[in-house]
């Protein structure tokens, strides 16, 4: 659908006030990509609801007269999630945003789907309280439960599935229904909310969720490790795994990353394969403890320095620099896209994955950077070309290709926590073979004229 009707215009425009429906064409741009180069089909109009109930009545209308309908967050996604693929209507939360209630004493918070991570962060932070799961960017909380995303803590603290305990969600026939409960644990039935967490939007629309929260920790310690080779490095990261260390953070960073980071931001650091960890502790005592065993550990793994006391400043920093991994390499290749690969495996594969993405990427001659959360067995590799030119980019498309394959083969995912979208619908049937005719049952049993976000996870 490209345009809507002057009725259909008409009606949409009672649904909200005024102000929160626009067929403009600039707010309709504005909803054609993510951060991808996936580009999407112009929506015919973009509607902000505020309330279950509005969202209910916008999708029992969109569905009566068959229009297609993609939620947005706040639009961060990698493989073109939230951009719509046939026009039809944009449903977008930022203006759906409150906390509702933050419950110290169960350690929870009642949140409306746009609410940013980081506002969420500061105000449970009060309480001395936080929701861990961090992708880097200042996603929404709809979208984060969409995606079930996760990112550097999730080694310590679980990705968003383990923090999604109760939701409203609206069907697309514009029913409401709630899911799960605010208690610490249910055997109750089907586990519904864990349906809907990762469903990227193609089952309905997340109106509101019931949050865990954890408490703040109270003593941090930043650790660096460097080492001479890859191998070595990536070794280490299951061998601190499986001696039950139980980093906050491990990720890993090669030469041609730190490379980068260090000529923007300065910091000096050994363009050298590195780990960078954090751990949280009751004490600073059982922190140094932890330490002195990383130490040990690593040193029989071949490490080459160990550097630890980084104060809260330095920390923040380094941090700051690996979150913004993805912004650095985009501005470092100015006027070319980013194709991100997101695999993961399981951690004793780790290393063969590492030198094997490493390799592909120096054979290929690609600009490549590999890196990752390694701690989750997470592998990522930013591509930087130009979609246009077709055989830069397909060279590109065959490294991820021969990664992701690589990685089921594995026994992992092709997507370790950015999702499915429309890239990586080309590996589902390889990695779930029947399973993925059963996803696709469902979707026809909630959705079955097929409009919540359409061409999403499926073809
Ligand atoms: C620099 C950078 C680093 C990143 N690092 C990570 C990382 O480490 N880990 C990680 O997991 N991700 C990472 N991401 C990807 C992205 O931030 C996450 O996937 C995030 O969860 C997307 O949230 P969003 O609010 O931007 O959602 P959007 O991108 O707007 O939407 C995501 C999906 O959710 C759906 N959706 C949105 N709101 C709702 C709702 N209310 N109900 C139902 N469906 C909805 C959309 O249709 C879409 O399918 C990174 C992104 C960037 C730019």
């Amino acid at each position: 659908m490209k345009e809507f009707t002057q009725d259909q215009i008409r009606v949409l425009s009672t649904l909200v006030d005024p102000d929160r429906f626009s067929v403009g064409q600039s707010n309709r741009e504005l909803h054609l990509h993510d951060i991808s180069f996936h580009l999407g089909t112009l929506p015919a109009g973009i509607i902000w609801p505020i309330t279950t109930d509005e969202v209910s009545r916008i999708l029992t209308w969109t569905y009566k007269q068959g229009i297609p309908v993609t939620p947005w967050g706040a639009g961060t996604s990698t493989e073109g999630n939230p951009v719509p693929t046939r026009g039809g209507l944009v449903m977008d939360f930022t203006r759906m945003n409150k906390i509702l209630e933050i419950r110290p004493q169960d350690l929870q918070a009642d949140v409306q789907p746009g609410v940013l991570r980081k506002e969420l962060n500061r105000r449970a932070g009060k309480y001395g309280l936080f929701f861990p799961v961090d992708p880097g960017a200042d996603a929404s909380i709809g979208g984060m439960i969409a995606n079930n995303a996760s990112g550097v803590k999730t080694i310590k603290y679980g990705a968003t599935k383990d923090y999604a305990m109760r939701m409203s969600v609206v069907l697309p026939q514009g029913k409401v229904i709630h899911t799960g409960c605010r208690a610490g644990k249910s055997s109750s039935g089907y586990d519904l909310t864990r349906l809907f967490v990762g469903s990227e939007g193609t089952l309905g629309v997340v109106t509101e969720a019931t949050l865990r929260l954890t408490g703040i920790p109270s003593h941090h310690l930043a650790i660096i490790i460097t080492f001479d080779n890859l191998e070595s490095a990536a070794r280490a990261v299951s061998l601190m795994i499986g001696s039950g260390l139980e980093p906050a953070a491990l990720e890993l960073l090669t030469p041609g990353l730190i490379h980068l980071m260090n000529e923007e931001k300065g910091l000096g650091l050994k363009k050298v394969p590195s780990l960078f960890c954090e751990f949280h502790g009751i004490s600073k005592t059982v922190l140094l403890e932890t330490s002195d065993l990383a130490k040990e550990l690593t040193e029989t793994c071949g490490s080459t320095s160990f550097q630890f006391g980084i104060e809260e400043k330095e920390r923040e920093e380094l941090w700051r620099a690996r979150h913004e991994a993805w912004e650095t390499i985009h501005r470092a290749h100015q006027g070319k896209e980013t194709l991100i690969v997101d695999a993961a495996v399981p951690i004793s594969r780790y290393p063969e994955m590492v030198i094997f993405s490493q390799q592909l990427v120096e054979e290929r001659n690609a600009d490549g950077y590999v890196f990752g959360h390694a701690g989750d067995g997470n592998l990522h590799v930013v591509m930087v070309g130009n979609p246009n030119d077709g055989s830069e980019w397909s060279i590109l498309e065959d490294i991820n290709d021969h990664i992701v394959r690589h990685a089921v083969e594995l026994g992992g995912t092709c997507t370790g926590e950015h999702g499915v979208g429309i890239g990586k619908r080309k590996f589902m049937d390889l990695e779930h073979g029947e399973s993925y005719d059963l996803m696709k049952d469902i979707k026809k049993l909630i959705d079955p004229k097929g409009l919540m976000n359409p061409d999403k996870i499926f073809f």
